[in-house]
């Protein structure tokens, strides 16, 4: 299709908040175009299909509990497998069970007695987790913010529950070992993982942003058309000028400071997902397992065709195993994965064939506490407009909140009516 020269509202980015953000500007009426630079929407929610596997451009999931779906997704279309709720620890030639207080009570109480950390750190853990869950998301963001490790020592967790669980379960969640994430931020994924499920479409996690963009009109999502430049009232891509009353730069943090100079240079995290093919499941459930060994090689693995079969030819098994940072693939980092997952598994992971290394060096924004305002402002002036996790915060969930955000705030400045 041929590119469009005036339009009202050009959006540049086709990830979660550039298509959160269309969802709304189309439902209000008002007349959009959304340019996506490379081939294909979802920006970092995508799945690569190679001989059978299912093979998201780094393992995520998406939980069941964030705000922002059901305004954007029938969550039942999208087919979901999902993990099991709780994590299992290795630790030493033990693995030990941590469940989610409140959607397993009988078996929390059964761990209370065995399991991770001493009975007073499950017992605590369970309190911190059930307050977030349970209270209104204002009243936890009215507490005085800190950081995500000054959080759990006030919760009166101890050293060892911290570094042996908590520590390698939330590096894999903010892609950094620091624990200097901000304690609200902390708050609402706590709040989201003890109140939801985690699962992945059976499709693959690139069905969420087709599912995303399935209402809108097809040809007003412009994809192979990269921005190279924009300001007040006009969008350059490769195409040629466009000229818009209002702009929403909803592509990824760095791209976004290119485009819009006054932006901040966001502060990146990488992550590395090293894909396994195997004939036989090293574990027979769908669980996260976590290195309680202090490690810190790998932050967390999963079989995810023990949840997803789809995500496996039939007969073989998938594994996952996430570590943060950039890995570059080379056969002494394979050797060091190899060697970790069979000890964390308990069975040699030497016969795997090594299918993918997907390594991601801007994976999510830093969130580092604190934040002063997980909401940053979107709109900077002259019909100019932000979107995206970086504006929000570093998750699925911030992107598309934040594009449904910015969106309200285009409507606003174009004095359009603005649907809920
Ligand atoms: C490995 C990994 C694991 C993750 N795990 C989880 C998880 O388990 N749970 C969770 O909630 N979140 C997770 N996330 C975070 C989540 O995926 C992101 O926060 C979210 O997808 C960001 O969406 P976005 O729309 O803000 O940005 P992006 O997805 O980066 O979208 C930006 C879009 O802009 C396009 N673009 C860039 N430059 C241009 C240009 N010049 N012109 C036109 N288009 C352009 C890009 O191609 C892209 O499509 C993970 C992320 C990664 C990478």
């Amino acid at each position: 299709m041929s590119q469009p020269v005036e339009v009202d509202v050009v959006i540049v980015g086709g990830g979660l908040a550039g298509l959160a953000a269309a969802r709304r500007l189309d439902r209000a009426g008002v007349e959009w175009l959304l340019v996506e630079g490379s081939d294909r929407i979802g920006g970092r929610v995508t799945t690569d299909i190679v001989d059978g596997w299912h093979l998201d451009r780094g393992f995520q999931v998406l939980n069941t509990a964030y705000p922002r779906i059901p305004a954007l997704i029938d969550i039942q279309a999208l087919d979901m497998r999902y993990f099991t709720s709780g994590v299992l620890v290795r630790h030493g030639a033990d693995l030990h069970r941590l469940v989610n207080p409140l959607s397993e009570p009988l078996s929390a109480a059964a761990t209370l007695t065995s399991g991770v950390g001493t009975l007073s750190d499950r017992l605590k853990f369970a309190a911190l987790a059930t307050r977030c869950a349970t209270l209104p998301a204002a009243k936890l963001l009215e507490a005085r913010e800190t950081t995500t490790q000054e959080m759990l020592r006030k919760a009166g967790l101890s050293h060892r529950m911290i570094e042996e669980v908590l520590r390698p379960f939330l590096s894999g969640i903010f892609a950094d070992r620091s624990l200097d994430t901000s304690s609200h931020v902390f708050s609402m994924i706590l709040r989201s993982f003890a109140r939801g499920r985690m699962g992945v479409p059976a499709a693959g996690m690139a069905a969420l942003p087709a599912a995303i963009a399935g209402p809108l009109p097809y040809p007003q999502l412009l994809i192979g058309a990269r921005t190279l430049s924009l300001g007040p009232g006009m969008v350059v891509t490769e195409g040629g000028e466009i000229h818009c009353k209002a702009v929403v730069v909803a592509t990824d943090p760095a791209t976004a400071a290119e485009l819009l100079p006054q932006l901040p240079v966001p502060d990146m995290h990488g992550l590395t997902t090293f894909y396994f093919g195997a004939d036989q499941a090293p574990l027979d459930e769908p669980t996260l397992v976590l290195d309680g060994d202090r490690r810190e090689i790998i932050a967390n693995t999963v079989v995810v065709s023990n949840a997803a079969p789809e995500y496996a030819p039939s007969g073989k098994s998938l594994i996952a195993a996430s570590v943060v940072g950039v890995s570059a693939p080379s056969a002494a980092s394979e050797t060091v994965i190899r060697v970790e997952l069979s000890r964390m598994y308990g069975v040699s992971a030497e016969p795997w064939e090594l299918l993918e290394v997907a390594s991601i060096p801007q994976a999510l924004p830093s969130a580092r506490g604190p934040q002063a305002n997980l909401r940053k402002p979107v709109n900077l002036g002259d019909g100019l407009f932000v979107a995206g996790d970086h504006r929000d915060s570093p998750s699925i969930q911030g992107a598309l909140a934040g594009g449904w955000r910015t969106a309200g705030a285009v409507l606003a400045w174009l004095g359009a009516r603005v649907p809920a």
